[in-house]
């Protein structure tokens, strides 16, 4: 069975680990299981979150899939992106053969963008928000990485990419292509990178698990992220609810013959 596993909440919150996250992935990999690492993080680039996965003690292989990717799926090679986003979506368009310009950038007004992909990052200001919604009220394509209202830090919650996508879908007046988990573009990605049976693991049901849903995966949810127990039961459901990915495993696992 393939397990497609959510970072943020699930294996780290911040750069602090969530305990027992690395002996799960060892025990499901013991197991025979494939294990895929699916983030709604567009910001940080696909090699950096390999390299974060490998300090917390995951070999990720090449299973790491973020909504920067999902989002480059959806734009042709060749095709003139302003990025309203980080250095995730700026790599993932550049390996797509995308020609970009961020929107910070003296020369995105007027660049004549056709299209405008919008993710998180700290830097967003009122410039790059009139810049990107100029352009998307002149014709180019909007595109959200990830609708995430919030993103989870140690200190609590802090704006998402759902935050900033909503400032230019507001001053632009047009609706968002949408990328990252629970969206098609995402669902496509996974399945064809890992198959069409699995379960899907995340810390919120409205991502999470619709993403489930939309995969036709099971839904397991932990509660070492955004969702507490008195959030219970949560919309969709859970199929199965645990603690943490340590404490979920067993039960989506069958045992071992020697454990019965
Ligand atoms: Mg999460």
């Amino acid at each position: 069975m393939a397990w497609v596993l959510d970072l943020d909440g699930v294996v780290w919150l911040g750069d602090a680990p969530i305990p027992g996250a690395a002996e799960a992935v060892e025990r499901l990999r013991d197991a025979g299981e494939t294990v895929a690492f699916v983030t709604n993080n567009s910001f940080t680039r696909r090699s950096s979150v390999i390299e974060k996965l490998a300090r917390h003690g995951i070999d990720a292989g090449d299973l790491v899939l973020t909504s920067a990717m999902a989002a480059a799926t959806l734009i042709e090679p060749g095709t003139r992106v302003m990025v309203c986003a980080g250095p995730g979506v700026l790599e993932e368009l550049g390996r797509r053969g995308c020609e970009t310009i961020d929107a910070s950038d003296p020369d995105a007004a007027g660049w004549g963008a056709e299209a405008v992909v919008v993710g998180f990052h700290r830097t967003f200001d009122y410039r790059r928000m009139q810049v990107a919604s100029t352009a998307v009220r002149d014709g180019a394509r909007l595109i959200g990485t990830n609708t995430d209202s919030t993103y989870p830090t140690p200190d609590g919650p802090i704006p998402g990419a759902g935050s900033i996508l909503a400032s230019i879908t507001t001053a632009s007046g047009r609706r968002a292509e949408l990328a990252g988990k629970p969206h098609q573009p995402m669902a496509r990605l996974v399945r064809a990178t890992i198959g069409d049976t699995g379960i899907v693991v995340g810390d919120r049901a409205d991502t999470d698990g619709a993403f489930a849903v939309a995969m036709g995966f099971r839904f397991g949810l932990v509660l070492s992220g955004v969702t507490s127990a008195a959030d219970l039961p949560t919309d969709p459901p859970a199929d199965l609810v645990a603690d943490d990915l340590l404490s979920l495993v067993p039960m989506a696992l069958p045992a071992p013959d020697g454990d019965r």
